[in-house]
């Protein structure tokens, strides 16, 4: 690995930030600077495209790699934050590697948007930190640059599961989207970008007025539904009691979807909490109205989790009655597109220990 790291504080009298600008914006601050457009904009593409960061142009403030982690083919990795109290904080972000069309070898990287998450759902890990910050544009496409320029490898698609609920912090997600998909940085179409959410519909309706802009309209949107009804998902998640399955249902019934694309929705399998076959039904009559592929996660127990993994029958069955049901309907392989997960269900728990061990000592 290289010594490279992506840094965000500006060093006295150097040019504007960039991680976190558009091209166009950051030119228009290079200009306020006296630097001209050309310079600007292929400084902007040395970095983005080449991760060369050295020079005049910009600065960044320091945001060292922290732990990485290898399991097989897939890399753990997390990104420090600044400085002061936030130092022990840390982004988690996970790439994946893929079976893309035709036998392609992708990656997916998952990136977080909050260290913790306000949410508190029941089968989640990053619930029992809670929130303990937002992050920026800049981190967030700092996880991109490290994956990219500091682990070498390209990176194929995008996803909002790991740490945070992305709609809680949605201005600043949709800033980093801005930068990802910028012709002059990382280039990735908004098609390979996929935001997931619990369900907040005032997030839901902002992503409607993004997903409506030219260059945005094939961006994914990912539903964590994980209940057939209120009553189990009161119980998981919390958002529900604030915003039901019903007013759920509505604000995505008005989610502008462009040419083929479809919501995905996420569904965690528990046993004995949502995994039987008459809650499937429930599940699908819910779902008829929408255009959407049902994404089946088998769970994956928390620490302490009052749960165990369901079994590969019960998998199976549930599989089996959502697509007789006439739901288009896969369950999470270890390959391919579909091994995105519910947010909750990726990352690495170990880390997310040490996260909540060091929040604990810093508020003490
Ligand atoms: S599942 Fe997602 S939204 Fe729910 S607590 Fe976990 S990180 Fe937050």
């Amino acid at each position: 690995m290289s010594s490279k790291s992506p840094r965000t504080t500006r060093p006295e009298s150097h040019g504007p930030e960039i991680l976190g600008l558009t091209s166009q914006a950051f030119v228009k601050e290079s200009k306020a600077l006296g630097i001209p457009k050309v310079d600007a904009i292929s400084t902007y593409r040395d970095f983005y495209r080449e991760g060369r960061g050295d020079g005049d142009w910009f600065a960044l403030e320091d945001m060292p790699m922290g732990r990485r982690e290898d399991e097989g083919e897939t890399i753990k990795f997390t990104l420090r934050l600044g400085s002061g109290e936030d130092v022990r904080h840390e982004t988690e972000s996970v790439l994946i590697p893929m079976q893309g069309r035709g036998g392609r070898r992708t990656r997916t990287l998952c990136v977080s948007s909050q260290i913790g998450c306000a949410m508190g759902c029941d089968f989640c890990e990053t619930a029992q930190m809670g929130l303990i910050r937002n992050l920026s544009s800049a981190q967030i496409v700092a996880q991109w640059f490290a994956a990219r320029h500091i682990l070498g490898h390209e990176v194929n698609n995008i996803v909002f599961m790991g740490m945070g609920e992305p709609m809680d912090n949605i201005e600043q997600v949709i800033g980093a989207i801005r930068v990802l998909v910028d012709h002059n940085g990382p280039s990735i179409p908004s098609s390979k970008i996929t935001i997931s959410t619990v369900g907040r519909i005032d997030g839901i309706r902002r992503l409607s007025e993004l997903v409506s802009e030219d260059g945005f309209h094939r961006l994914n949107l990912a539903i964590s539904v994980n209940a057939p009804d209120d009553e189990v998902r009161n119980r998981l998640m919390p958002i529900n009691r604030a915003m039901d399955m019903e007013a759920l249902r509505e604000s995505l019934r008005a989610f502008p979807l462009h040419g083929g694309s479809a919501l995905l929705m996420e569904y965690v399998l528990i046993p004995e909490v949502n995994d039987s076959l008459e809650q499937c039904d429930r599940l699908c009559r819910w779902l008829e109205p929408l255009r959407c592929s049902l994404n089946v996660i088998p769970y994956n127990p928390r620490r302490d989790s009052p749960w165990c993994a369901p079994s590969e029958t019960s998998v199976e069955a549930f599989v089996r009655r959502a697509t007789e049901n006439g739901q288009f309907t896969k369950r999470r392989g270890t390959k391919g597109r579909d091994v995105m997960a519910a947010c909750g269900q990726l990352g690495n728990p170990e880390i997310r220990r040490r996260q909540r061990r060091s929040g604990r000592e810093a508020a003490s």
